[in-house]
């Protein structure tokens, strides 16, 4: 089982191999790669820290974000832009869902001030 929170959906459609640091990017790449490649992998839709937070030089030891207010509106706002609220459907299909609705102004309600915003569009 493998834990992300919900705008980590996007990072993950955007990811180019950039990131916070090289032990970030070894780990988000390695948690990417499980979840394209094992159809044996479930994914819980997590409130908070998660699967990728784990590496992340932000995330406390109390497993608590630094910019926990700006990302929890990421997360929000993801929810509601790509209707994710009643799902519980695999991986894949989250991604095709995402996917179908993902457009500029979708993209810019989540991420208009994400600092990564350039690498991910
Ligand atoms: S700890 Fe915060 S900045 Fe780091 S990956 Fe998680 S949500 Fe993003
Ligand atoms: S712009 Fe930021 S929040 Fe949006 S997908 Fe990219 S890294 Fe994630």
């Amino acid at each position: 089982m493998i834990r992300i929170r919900p705008h980590h959906l996007l990072c993950i459609r955007g990811f180019k191999g950039k990131g916070y640091s090289e032990d970030f990017v070894d780990n988000m790449r390695q948690v990417i790669t499980e979840l394209y490649t094992d159809p044996t992998c479930s994914v819980e839709i997590t409130d908070g820290t998660d699967d990728i937070c784990r590496a992340c030089p932000k995330c406390s030891a109390d497993g608590r974000c630094e910019d926990e207010e700006i990302v929890r509106r990421y997360d929000r706002n993801t929810v509601s832009v790509f209707n994710l609220r009643e799902t519980n459907a695999g991986f894949c299909d989250i991604m095709e869902q995402i996917g179908r609705r993902l457009d500029q102004e979708h993209f810019d309600r989540v991420c208009a001030d994400c600092r990564w915003r350039e690498d991910c569009i």
